[in-house]
């Protein structure tokens, strides 16, 4: 295990004139709002200079309008967006490779947010990474290109986040298992003939998290930590046996480390995203910041673990055994997944027909080329194709 392939470059980056420039892709979501107050707390720190949003013109107008970045990007048309704009998918490869932009926070959901990870390894820059699809779909290309570029690639997600600060100086033959948390989500408790009609407004009700509805639905249907599984493994360069999932109601504890003489770290606070942002932006430097609530241990009482349920929340499996498959296994869970969970967003399929589709597509594309950036695209968009035609047949 490498903890040094996140450490890509473990210097926090320096502006020569000022605050260090930020690119913000994903603005207007849940991350990205969140890591907008971040940077309004630091200003002496960070500036952002590029935004880009996918569909939301009016929430990123507002932004725009506060933080007047050097560049826009709008990847949906829409005529009211002002001609200086970037415009298109592009916009978001634009944003990240930005002279002005130091660090690139991507915030953008699904492997739509791929191409810009890339491009801004590629020019030896900061990623702050809440992305995680972008890990899942290419893990290998995309820490291949941090080490080879000198680009650095940190986790925002929050378990992430814990298990590299509690890595913080360790070798890698000090560690001998990540043992992730999993909140459980709205269904934890639920029996396992009701959790397969559960309808969208319950998937979208998340016990402790507030987050965008892709991923809230996967953290309904466990698939979410099945990519975080993923996410850690290419990450930390630790193998699949060595990762573990525990069920943690409380989100307290964000994760922990195992060592080789049985000690256990964990890095735990309340559930809150601006602190790993933050931590994603400094690391391995620790800043003053107010904006995360004290973590009050006596008010918070109990912290609970429980098992994983693995037969009644098939996705967190389906990935990981998609995710110790390799080549284009990782791409094809993630891609069906991504399809699927717009359909139960939209309606059209039911919650436990996210995992019906997920398996099928799994068990026909499974087995396509993953050798290639171009492959794993290609087995990208053969697995949207698939969950589509499936459910066009059925409605
Ligand atoms: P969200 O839906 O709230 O926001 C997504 C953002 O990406 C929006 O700004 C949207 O305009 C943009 N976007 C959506 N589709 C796009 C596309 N095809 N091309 C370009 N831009 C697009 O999502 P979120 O909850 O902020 O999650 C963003 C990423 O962070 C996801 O990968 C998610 O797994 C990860 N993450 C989120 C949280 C959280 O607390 N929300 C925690 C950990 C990791
Ligand atoms: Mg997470």
């Amino acid at each position: 295990m490498t903890s040094t392939r996140t450490a890509g470059q473990p210097s926090v980056p320096t502006a020569p004139n000022g605050p260090v420039g930020v690119a913000l892709l994903g603005a207007t979501g849940s991350i990205g709002t969140s890591a907008l107050r971040v940077l309004e707390r630091q200003p002496e720190r960070f500036v952002p200079v590029a935004l880009t949003a996918n569909g939301n013109i009016a929430a990123l107008t507002e932004q725009v309008a506060r933080f007047a970045p050097a560049y826009v990007g709008l990847v949906q048309e829409c005529a009211d967006a002002p001609d200086a704009w970037g415009r298109g998918p592009g916009c978001l490869v634009e944003a990240a490779t930005h002279p002005d932009a130091q660090v690139v926070i991507n915030a953008v959901v699904g492997a739509a947010g791929l191409p810009a990870t890339l491009a801004a390894l590629r020019l030896g820059k900061r990623v702050a990474l809440a992305n995680k699809e972008s890990l899942v779909v290419a893990g290998e290309i995309v820490t291949r290109t941090a080490r080879e570029h000198g680009g650095a690639l940190v986790p925002v997600d929050s378990e992430h986040s814990a298990i590299l600060q509690c890595l913080a100086g360790r070798q890698p033959h000090e560690v001998k298992r990540l043992i992730l948390t999993a909140s459980g989500g709205p269904f934890r408790t639920w029996p396992a003939d009701k959790i397969g009609h559960a309808t969208r407004a319950d998937a979208l009700k998340h016990p402790t998290w507030q987050m965008g509805s892709k991923i809230t639905i996967d953290s309904a249907t466990l698939a979410n930590k099945a990519l975080e599984v993923i996410e850690a493994h290419h990450l930390f360069g630790v193998a699949y046996d060595r990762i573990e999932v525990v069920v943690h109601p409380q989100s307290i504890i964000h994760s922990f480390v195992e060592f080789v003489d049985g000690s256990v770290l964990a890095q735990m606070g309340v559930p809150s995203m601006e602190l790993p942002i933050l931590y994603a932006l400094t690391w391995p430097e620790r800043v003053p910041d107010n904006g995360v609530p004290s973590f009050e241990p006596v008010a918070h009482g109990a912290l609970t673990f429980e098992p994983v349920r693995h037969d009644d929340f098939p996705m967190l499996g389906l990935g990981i055994s998609a995710g110790r498959a390799g080549g284009a296994a990782p791409a094809v869970f993630n891609a069906a997944n991504e399809v699927a969970v717009a359909q139960f967003l939209d309606g059209r399929l039911s919650f436990g027909g996210i995992a019906e589709r997920v398996s099928a597509a799994l068990c026909d594309l499974s087995a396509l080329p993953g050798d290639s950036l171009d492959a794993l695209l290609a087995a990208d968009a053969a697995a949207r194709a698939h969950v589509l035609s499936r459910t066009a047949t059925e409605s």
